[in-house]
């Protein structure tokens, strides 16, 4: 049989949308100027503060995530400002491309893939080299599957006064981020990672000094301003049609989230990571990345495994999607997510059977059903995330 009728899918974004909420975004659309609808805008808008972990507003943009990283680049900085971006994979490398596309004088740090920067080297790059204006971070690297440490970072670019920017689209929901207490000027995030709804929205948090940065710059940009977005949310509006149905699916996860609660949820995706972890290792298959983030867990394929064939045999002969390597590491490692709030334990079991199904298909010697004990040893071990 070509194709299946039930699929999984263990790819790091879009993340599969929960049912009850794909029925919340098929009621009647509001209208984006109706008093229901900012009500809505309102309750969101409180509920995002706390997944952000801030005390400052979070816009919501009708883009994909990249549309927040480009208005962070257009509103925060001038053309010819010095700027450091850290290209740790596909997604820090996004970081640099706007830069250099809006003529930021920009300072690259790269670190080898797999590896997360190390903060004493953005430190005296800093001291030594500066003074720079802002430092662009991924907090967690989905082409890798690095977790950066965003705490330290923000200590330092804070004693320095310079503004922290991070993309935290697949992070958010999954490891923890302190917004405020970290120091981190601007946060950035999309819908279809850990929010669960699909893509489509992005989200954007500002301190008070990004801010009054922001208000200051004269840099001119229409539908990314953030003045107007700004300006729009004090009146419980946004400054263009929304993508109302994504926005009514938005309240339903925040809802959830919050019910839920953030710490659970972190812990959550800490087991999540853990029981792949041990399924992926006890099948003798190293881990890709040195600091994990448990958003999701890359795998390095042995020399002698066609990881490119593996992965479309586990997808026509299983239904299962598991993310290739990006750029230079397609079909060298893949990329398995475990990531939103409402994936189960249970899950992760299939994604280790399919990685088995694969690899007995590849001439990889190994016992078949080690990796689905191991994991399934770690799943009894461990506690499930129960809501009250
Ligand atoms: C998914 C992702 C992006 C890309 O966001 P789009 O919504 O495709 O624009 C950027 N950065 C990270 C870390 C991501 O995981």
């Amino acid at each position: 049989m070509e194709g299946h009728v039930k699929t999984f899918n263990f790819a790091p974004g879009p993340t599969p949308v929960p049912d009850h909420i794909t029925q919340k975004m098929t009621e009647p659309i509001l209208s984006h100027r109706s008093s229901e609808f900012s009500e809505l805008l309102n309750q969101i808008s409180h509920d995002l503060k706390y997944v952000f972990q801030t005390q400052n507003d979070v816009l919501i943009l009708t883009a994909s995530g990249s549309g927040a990283m480009e208005a962070a680049v257009v509103n925060l900085l001038t053309p010819g400002d010095r700027v450091i971006a850290i290209r740790s994979g596909k997604f820090g490398g996004r970081w640099v491309e706007l830069c250099e596309v809006y003529g930021m004088d920009t300072t690259v740090i790269d670190v080898e893939w797999g590896n997360a920067v190390d903060p004493a080297v953005v430190r005296d790059m800093l001291i030594n080299q500066g003074p720079f204006k802002a430092v662009f971070a991924t907090h967690s690297e989905t082409s890798t599957g690095v977790l950066h440490d965003m705490d330290s970072l923000g200590q330092i670019t804070h004693e320095m006064g310079c503004f922290l920017v991070v993309d935290a689209i697949s992070g958010l929901g999954a490891n923890d981020l302190k917004t405020d207490a970290w120091h981190i000027d601007i946060v950035i995030s999309g819908s279809q990672k850990g929010l669960m709804i699909p893509p489509g929205l992005s989200f954007i948090s500002m301190s008070k000094g990004a801010w009054e940065e922001v208000k200051s710059n004269s840099t001119p940009s229409y539908y990314l301003n953030l003045k107007r977005a700004q300006t729009s949310h004090d009146k419980g509006l946004t400054p263009y049609t929304p993508a109302v149905s994504l926005i009514m699916g938005l309240a339903k996860s925040l809802e959830d989230i919050k019910q839920i609660g953030l710490e659970n949820i972190f812990q959550h995706h800490a087991r999540l990571a853990k029981i792949t972890r041990a399924g992926v290792t006890a099948l003798g298959l190293p881990l890709f990345a040195k600091q994990p983030s448990n958003v999701l867990t890359s795998v390095t394929f042995p020399p002698e495994v066609d990881g490119n064939k593996l992965l479309k045999t586990i997808k026509t002969q299983c239904g299962v999607t598991i993310a290739n390597g990006m750029e230079q590491y397609k079909g060298k490692i893949c990329r398995i997510a475990h990531l939103g709030y409402h994936i189960e334990a249970f899950e992760m079991l299939i994604a280790i059977s399919a990685l088995e199904y694969g690899l007995s298909h590849s001439g990889f010697s190994f016992q078949p059903g080690v990796g689905v004990a191991e994991a399934q040893r770690v799943l009894l071990e461990t506690a499930s995330l129960t809501v009250d």
